[in-house]
């Protein structure tokens, strides 16, 4: 058994390793010694990217120490394992992580400096590794980093794309969006493992073949072969020596694949095929909650289930103690939303296939491996294929969903004998119009549990989406409330609020206790800890400030308050219901120069996806008509619009420590949970948010008293559908919201341009006002009024902002990771010495 001591997390500054002078000379030959020998570079010629590759490349020699010593104990006692399949990662900058991880930050900031360059400059040379869409990549990046910190033996399973998230402009207040080619200067923390690289089989047909004993034996021919090459990216964890794998998967094309056409003599169509092959891994999806059946997201979601699938029971197997007998006494798997739920079918197939065993024995392993979590109730968002693209793509995985879907049905009919509408409902094969696969239904029967990702969202799992399923398997479903990782999200990103937090509560150890942080409470009141904070929050600001000087060209105060929202543009998020309150505040002091309102800064962060019409519309509007008002010196400077481009995971660590207010403000029911509202909270902002997601859990840690909360509830908005809603009602009935809708649809704005924002404006009022805008704007205005006049109370405020920083412990996805851990993997530390 390895034995570690209860590892210390990493001091700041405080030099508890070596004399900083002597280690900080030492990191400073390596950084030198890998840009001449590996870089090949002069000093004087180095550019800041250079000084980046060679001070990751420096960092990295004790990181894959580590990785190797973390391996070799899993190995050497054949623990079990957490396998995390997810289709996104939306990990960010790795240099500072790697950097806390390895006790090295404050040391590479004096071996930098030694050589005359500036830690930040140089830190900024990073490309965020942008593999996801937002909320549920991060997610798993969070997963990843707690994972490692509590010492889970894990690995991550992913598609190293060519092409992230696409880079965003602005032109003319249009989204335009640009490719991310984040590895065109290479990635200093991957490791290519082409010794490890798995065939993947698609396309073909299955011929029915019978044994001697005249058992059915399909056999898949006539298939496409496509390798996957594994990318090792470490994932390291704080203050302890673990440091676990995130392994991406590239594909490439085989070389019978090339030569096969070749035979035939076609040059071209051997490159074409080969470029076919590789396309598969070539780019991120950039809808967010959204993918419409495309087969080349098949493609991908197979594609890297069949690669990891496989390498899981290589390295299973080569254990001579394994066999399939402890196979899922071994082997976790947790799917990231449906986007994996392939994986269900192609363990079965490989079971039954490949390994001869039979449904019943193989469904049994099956059912024993995996776990989903949901990740959404919206209709549009539920994957699902058509029929006629399985049988295409994967022939011999869609009998095996019949197989699967006749056990199911079984089951049905054994609870409620004869009710063809239950059956309906839980089939894996959707028959209305043309027939299609419902990856969810899959999901669910394939797994051992379920779970939704806070409270309220696993209760409306339960009650809405899949009451038949909740019925038919008790004790299935979970709630796993999501969480963020305290090092990124505080320890990293927010570093004076850190240190001042360590000064008061005298230790780091929050950083991996995030409960810790409770001890702030009693100087919640304390006038010269309120102070304090709030010096630090004022200091994120200035620092904010300059970034959207630079990035905007707009100049604000770091004395107004910062009302910030960051997220996925879409329409459920309601960044429209954020900007109908920019424009009453605007209209308002129109009307009354004088009105005395606290000043703000409104901040935008948000990329919509490209075919996403009128997410792209709210963008524009945002723009315009925040230009607008930033440059009406009538109103004195008391608003300011922003919308920083390109929204991810390096610009939110410089947004959230500088902002005051939380916007949270989705329609009742629509979302999951949300971890922005985490990170924001964490950093001493205020939420002013619906009783939605996760905020409902926030306002029961942090108190009514410090939240402002609005809007109807899940319950009243269903009231308010049933009884039938008509936006005109409340546009007629309302002088203000009249008064800025007509004003949004007119060419005020865009003068010579007429319906510029036609998109957004019709949804409101024709298009039936889907997302409640209009029946939650009052109650918004009046939280928003609630605001201002805290705001003004300087010392009420701060105490709110130190309560909300306090009582964020449960949001750590340390707890998070926890629970998975002991509810649903039933998974066990194993500490590296
Ligand atoms: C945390 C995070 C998200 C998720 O934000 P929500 O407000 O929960 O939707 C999306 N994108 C990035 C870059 C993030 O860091």
């Amino acid at each position: 058994m390895p034995t570690a001591k209860a590892s210390k997390p990493a001091k700041k500054a405080a030099p508890a390793s070596a004399k900083p002078d002597e280690s900080a000379q030492k990191l400073s030959a390596l950084i030198h010694r890998h840009l001449v020998s590996t870089l090949a570079r002069h000093e004087g010629s180095a550019t800041p990217h250079d000084w980046w590759v060679a001070t990751a490349l420096a960092v990295r020699d004790t990181i894959h120490e580590r990785m190797i010593a973390t391996q070799a104990v899993h190995n050497a006692d054949n623990v079990r394992r957490l396998y995390y399949f997810s289709l996104e990662y939306l990990m960010g900058r790795l240099f500072g992580n790697n950097l806390l991880a390895t006790d090295m930050l404050e040391t590479a900031r004096a071996a930098l400096a030694a050589h005359g360059q500036d830690f930040e400059k140089i830190r900024d040379a990073e490309v965020d590794m942008g593999l996801g869409n937002g909320g549920l990549g991060r997610l798993a990046a969070c997963f990843l980093d707690s994972l490692a910190t509590m010492d889970y033996p894990a690995l991550g399973y992913g598609i190293y794309y060519e092409f992230g998230l696409f880079r965003q402009q602005f032109v003319n207040g249009h989204q335009v969006e640009h490719p991310d080619n984040w590895i065109r200067f290479g990635n200093p923390w991957e490791v290519v493992r082409p010794e490890y690289a798995q065939e993947v089989r698609v396309y073909g047909r299955v011929e029915n073949v019978f044994d001697d004993r005249g058992n059915y034996r399909p056999r898949w021919v006539d298939t496409k072969t496509i390798l996957g090459v594994p990318h090792d990216i470490p994932t390291a964890g704080y203050g302890t020596k673990t440091v676990n794998l995130l392994r991406l998967w590239a594909s490439q094309s085989t070389e019978d694949f090339d030569l096969a056409a070749f035979n035939r003599g076609g040059y071209f169509e051997a490159v074409r095929e080969q470029t076919s092959a590789e396309t598969v891994s070539k780019v991120l999806y950039p809808n967010d909650k959204t993918e419409n059946g495309k087969e080349l997201r098949l493609m991908q979601q197979y594609f890297f289930v069949a690669c990891s699938l496989r390498d899981i029971i290589r390295r299973h197997l080569r254990n001579p103690a394994n066999s399939w007998a402890n196979f899922s006494g071994k082997v976790a798997v947790q799917l990231n939303d449906t986007h994996p739920a392939i994986a269900v079918v192609e363990l079965m197939r490989i079971l039954v296939d490949e390994e001869n065993m039979s449904l019943e024995a193989a469904w049994g392993i099956v059912g024993q491996t995996f776990a989903y979590t949901n990740h959404t109730l919206l209709p549009e968002a539920l994957e699902k294929w058509s029929v006629g693209l399985f049988e295409k793509v994967l022939p011999r995985h869609l009998q095996l969903i019949y197989e699967i879907n006749s056990r199911v049905l079984h089951l049905v009919e054994a609870k409620w004998p004869g009710d063809d509408g239950k059956k309906r409902v839980c089939s894996l094969i959707e028959e209305n119009g043309g027939k299609m696969v419902r990856m969810a239904n899959l999901a669910v029967a394939g797994s051992h549990t379920v779970n939704g990702v806070a409270a309220l969202h696993t209760a409306l799992l339960k009650q809405d989406l899949f009451p038949e399923f909740d019925a038919l398997y008790p004790g299935k479903f979970q709630n796993k409330t999501n969480g963020i990782t305290p090092r990124r999200w505080l320890l990293k990103c927010n570093p004076r609020l850190s240190d001042l937090i360590t000064k008061r509560l005298g230790h780091t150890d929050w950083a991996r206790d995030l409960d810790l942080l409770r001890g702030l409470e009693k100087s919640a009141g304390d006038a010269a800890f309120q102070s304090e904070f709030m010096a630090v929050k004022r200091a994120n600001k200035v620092e904010l400030a300059a970034i959207i000087k630079a990035e905007c060209g707009v100049e604000v105060s770091p004395d107004a308050l910062f009302d910030v929202q960051i997220k996925r543009l879409h329409e459920y998020k309601r960044q429209h219901l954020n900007l109908l309150h920019i424009l009453a505040l605007y209209r308002r002091l129109l009307q009354h120069p004088g009105l005395d309102i606290v000043p703000r800064v409104f901040v935008f962060g948000a990329k919509a996806a490209p075919g996403y019409d009128l997410a792209k519309n709210i963008i524009r509007a945002i723009n315009v008509i925040g230009a607008r008002i930033n440059g009406d010196a009538r109103i004195g400077g008391k608003l300011k619009v922003v919308f920083l481009p390109n929204y991810r995971v390096s610009l939110a660590e410089k947004i959230i420590p500088a902002a005051d207010l939380s916007e949270q403000i989705s329609t009742a029911g629509k979302e999951a949970s949300g971890t922005g509202n985490m990170k924001l909270s964490l950093n001493g902002a205020l939420t002013i948010g619906t009783l939605d997601g996760a905020n409902v859990e926030i306002k029961e840690e942090v108190g009514d008293e410090n939240i402002f909360i609005f809007g109807l509830t899940v319950e009243q908005v269903a009231a308010l559908w049933a009884r039938g809603y008509n936006p005109r009602d409340l546009y007629n009935a309302d002088e203000e919201l009249r008064g800025v809708i007509d004003w949004l649809g007119s060419d005020y704005f865009t003068p010579g341009e007429h319906g510029a924002f036609g998109a957004v404006h019709h949804s409101l009022l024709h298009g039936g006002d889907p997302y409640l805008l209009l029946a939650d704007f009052r109650s918004y205005c009046d939280a928003h009024a609630r605001v201002d006049a805290t705001y003004r109370d300087k010392r009420k405020w701060a105490k709110m902002a130190i309560l909300n920083t306090a009582r964020m412990g449960k949001f750590s996805s340390d707890r998070t990771i926890r629970e998975y851990a002991e509810q649903i993997w039933k998974l066990k530390p194993a500490r590296i010495s």
